[in-house]
């Protein structure tokens, strides 16, 4: 076993953080034996428009979902970033910062992977990190497309390489039929939805009378 630190890398929108997301980063916890997960929401997150909730209220809800879960942490370094959030750069800053040695690995879901080959400089992305996969629900891992099958046939490994970055692999987890968009939607249509929330970022929801004006999307 090394003693390489690794260190999650879990970005998203988180508008807001819902079960799925709390699922995620303990199934990839748990099966990369991460010692730290950092939960990053976007700042101006230049793939997804209308974002509802203000990066302060995102970044709440994110440390209100997740007090108390051992070895993660939510990292707000996007949202004070002026312009675009480009995860190559949040993995540059923290290769930096956390010096040559450690692992870094970034965490996506199905759906994030098979939109990888349009993410800013998405090629360089391997070599500041390993890549951990998992199926989201109903969005498969196979049929990729082609330029991302390509980066898995090159990188992809039974496990994570013993090195700062590099490999891909990938792990299971319990689907959670969850989205943001699903749980905007039912806010907004006045449900309660509390199988799909966190009791805390729940009460910060109402405290705030989010998602209240909504359009119901359908997801
Ligand atoms: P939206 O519906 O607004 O697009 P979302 O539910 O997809 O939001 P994000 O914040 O964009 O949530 O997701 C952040 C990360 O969490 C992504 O890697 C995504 O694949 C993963 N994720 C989100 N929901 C689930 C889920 N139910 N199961 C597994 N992974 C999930």
């Amino acid at each position: 076993m090394s003693a390489r630190p690794r260190i999650g890398v879990l970005g998203g929108t988180f508008d807001p953080p819902h079960v799925g997301h709390l699922a995620l980063a303990r199934a990839a916890r748990a099966a990369l034996g991460l010692d730290a997960l950092r939960l990053i929401p976007t700042g101006a997150s230049w793939q997804k428009s209308g974002v509802v909730a203000s990066a302060a209220q995102r970044a709440a809800m994110l440390q209100a979902g997740f007090a108390g879960e051992p070895g993660m942490m939510v990292d707000t370094r996007e949202l004070a970033r002026v312009g675009p959030s480009y995860t190559i750069d949040t993995l540059a800053e923290l290769r930096a910062e956390l010096g040559t040695e450690a692992a870094l690995i970034l965490v996506l879901g199905s759906d994030q992977l098979r939109n990888l080959a349009t993410w800013h400089r998405w090629e360089s992305l391997i070599g500041f990190a390993h890549l951990a996969c998992t199926q989201r629900e109903r969005v498969p891992l196979s049929g990729l497309p082609e330029p991302v099958e390509r980066l898995v046939q090159a990188h992809g490994a039974q496990r994570l390489a013993d090195a700062p970055a590099g490999s891909i692999v990938f792990f299971s987890m319990p689907p959670v039929p969850v989205s943001s968009t699903a749980l905007r939607a039912a806010l907004a249509r006045g449900e309660d939805p509390a199988e799909l929330v966190a009791p805390a970022v729940l009460h910060y929801i109402r405290q705030h009378h989010l998602y209240r004006g909504c359009a119901p999307a359908s997801d």
